[in-house]
């Protein structure tokens, strides 16, 4: 039979545009509360249960819509905000495409309540897999309510797709978050399964909003950025960190442009690169930073969900950028703001990259000459207080102490090292070639491992028990992991709402970094959408963690330590490769050897 070309049904092509917008249960909300922002609401409230899979509201004190938009918004291609290709040169609305409500209404159950300032009563309209089920009257205030339940329930392909209710929370709280930092002069409210996650405060102050919404700890880690370049016509502001202050992902590390938050692969590099040699390799530093930019020289089309931007000229922005942070940590450091900060600064120092790349060898490649500028900076903005913290005098790593007890005779002997990084060893079998932070890493991680099955791990107790402030979401998921915790080593108490007290902390871990430690932990455990019901796994996970480099002691390393290395490296049960997978040793047996020098192919 031929296939005859036909215009879809809308119902169809709804479906498939619903298959390019709405990915998942966040995506609805964003596009639910984009409309609310649009139509100039001051008051936005988001309810969502099990991460929105099974119920999502938005309600909104916008302008809202008369009966005949309340059905015409529904209809493909229906927008009130362009009305020409032309329009899209100078978009200042969030929306445009007109497409959002008909998809979504397409693959979900859909209740729309909306009331206009010019009518007295409201229209109350139902669809459900986009087929029209009620409209009605109905009494309400001016503004507008939508309900979305039952997300791709008509679509079981795409429910498949969806992760784990804790994973879809967690984008639709981040997100809404990052509307609440966009927009301050309206006030959010977030409800996650009948409890308030946040609300925004109405102060337009940006130091009090993040506060308010992710933590006051992270606000205060921060420092103020504006900077503008009236021939461009561009302008930077918000907050950014402080010098050491660092993260393990760039979560929070947030750009917007033009008030909408935004992935920019151009701001979010000029960032790093302002922050060169101020934090470890491989951590980020927290940041809002708004960019104010003409609408004519940014490109908002390029996504479907609007997350990513282009700019007509990336290299002028990325100048911009990184001149206005490099000025202003510049500034900060000449003002003493970063004396301020004399704790970071302090535990930047231990956070520096570890032993062997502390020790590289001067070299012309980039990243030696990265290791020491980190050095040296954080040499010179480290104030002298910070010289009276409570550091372990020992430097002996941790590990090795309690490994050195059962050393066995390996028969491998040092021959020489390399460039600080490998050691060259003979052995019975042949010439081996040792990656000494790939051994350490190893090791390390096995320790720690062990530490869960032993009955009484040891624990160290901490001079100063300072309070830790965590946003709402990161100490929940630090509350359900204190059992573990605090089982293996560590003293973790709950103080108050969001606040916790660490009294002590495993031997494996050096004190001062026990923050980091645990901010990067929390990170990670949700991040994986974590919560494995088996406890070694989880454990696994924070002994991984902690065989990273930045948890690392940089010891001066001695022929002696790399001798006691192979010996635990030997003694491990996966002695041939890091945690992550990274090769420890390489070999050529002397038969090897022996072929090579005879010149005859294998
Ligand atoms: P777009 O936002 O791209 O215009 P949508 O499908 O998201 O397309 O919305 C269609 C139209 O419905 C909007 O242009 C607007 O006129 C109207 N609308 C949607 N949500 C609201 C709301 N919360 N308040 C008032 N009007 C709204
Ligand atoms: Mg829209």
């Amino acid at each position: 039979m031929m296939p005859t070309i036909q215009i879809l049904p809308d119902r169809v092509a709804n479906q498939i545009a619903a298959g390019e917008v709405i990915e998942r249960p966040v995506a609805v909300i964003k596009e639910l509360v984009e409309n609310s922002l649009d139509a100039g609401a001051t008051r936005v409230e988001i309810e969502f249960r099990n991460g929105g899979k099974s119920y999502m509201r938005v309600e909104d004190n916008g302008r809202g819509m008369t009966p005949d938009e309340a059905l015409l918004c529904l209809e493909r291609h229906a927008t009130s905000k362009i009305r020409s290709a032309d329009d899209l040169q100078r978009i200042c609305s969030f929306g445009f495409r007109g497409e959002a409500l008909p998809s979504i209404a397409s693959v979900a159950r859909f209740t729309l309540r909306t009331r206009h300032e010019s009518f007295n009563h409201g229209t109350d309209v139902t669809i459900s897999g986009g087929k029209l089920l009620d409209k009605k009257e109905c009494g309400m205030p001016v503004g507008t309510m939508i309900e979305v339940s039952q997300l791709f329930n008509s679509v079981p392909a795409r429910r498949k797709f969806l992760k784990t209710d804790a994973t879809e929370t967690a984008h639709i709280t981040y997100n809404c978050r990052l509307f609440a930092i966009a927009n301050p002069g309206v006030s959010f409210r977030l409800i996650d399964n009948g409890r308030e996650v946040f609300q925004s405060p109405s102060s337009p102050d940006l130091r009090d909003r993040i506060g308010e919404i992710w933590g006051w700890t992270l606000a205060k880690d921060l420092i103020p950025v504006d900077y503008t370049d009236e021939n461009l016509g561009l302008r930077l502001s918000g907050l950014t960190a402080k010098p050491g202050v660092a993260r393990s992902t760039r979560r929070e590390l947030i750009t917007l442009v033009n008030r909408r938050p935004v992935d920019s692969r151009t701001m979010g590099f000029a960032v790093l690169d302002a922050y060169l040699g101020r934090l470890p390799k491989g951590r980020y530093p927290p940041a809002f930073l708004f960019l104010e930019i003409s609408p004519q020289a940014v490109d908002v089309n390029v996504h479907p969900a609007k997350r990513e931007v282009r700019f007509r000229n990336e290299g002028e922005i990325r100048r911009f950028v990184l001149a206005a942070l490099t000025e202003t940590l510049n500034a900060s450091r000449q003002a003493g703001l970063a004396d301020e900060n004399a704790s970071a600064a302090d535990l930047n120092k231990q956070n520096l990259p570890p032993q062997l790349k502390a020790a590289t060898v001067p070299s012309p490649n980039v990243r030696t000459s990265d290791s020491q500028v980190t050095a040296l900076n954080v040499e010179e903005s480290a104030p002298k207080e910070a010289k009276a913290s409570k550091r372990p005098t020992s430097s002996k790593s941790a590990p090795a102490e309690l490994e050195a007890q059962k050393r066995i005779s390996t028969g491998w002997k040092l021959l020489a090292r390399l460039s600080e990084r490998y050691a060259l060893m003979e052995t019975p079998q042949g010439l081996t070639i040792l990656h000494l932070r790939h051994a350490d890493q190893r090791i390390r991680y096995e320790h720690i491992v062990r530490t869960h099955d032993n009955a009484a791990p040891v624990s160290q107790g901490l001079l100063i028990a300072e309070p830790l402030e965590f946003e709402p979401l990161a100490a929940q998921v630090l509350e359900t992991h204190l059992p573990l915790l605090n089982a293996n080593g560590f003293l973790i108490e709950p103080f108050g709402r969001n606040f916790f007290r660490i009294e002590s902390v495993p031997s494996w871990l050096f004190p001062e970094q026990s923050e980091s430690f645990l901010r990067d932990l929390i990170e990670e455990l949700r991040q994986r959408g974590a919560v494995s019901h088996d406890q070694r796994v989880v454990w696994e996970r924070i002994a991984a963690l902690a065989a990273k480099d930045s948890y690392q002691r940089s010891d001066p390393i001695t022929d002696e330590s790399i001798q006691a290395m192979v010996e635990n490296l030997l003694d491990c049960e996966v002695p041939h490769s890091s945690p992550f997978g990274k090769p420890t040793y390489q070999e050529i047996s002397w038969s090897e050897l022996e072929r090579r020098f005879k010149g005859q192919s294998r």
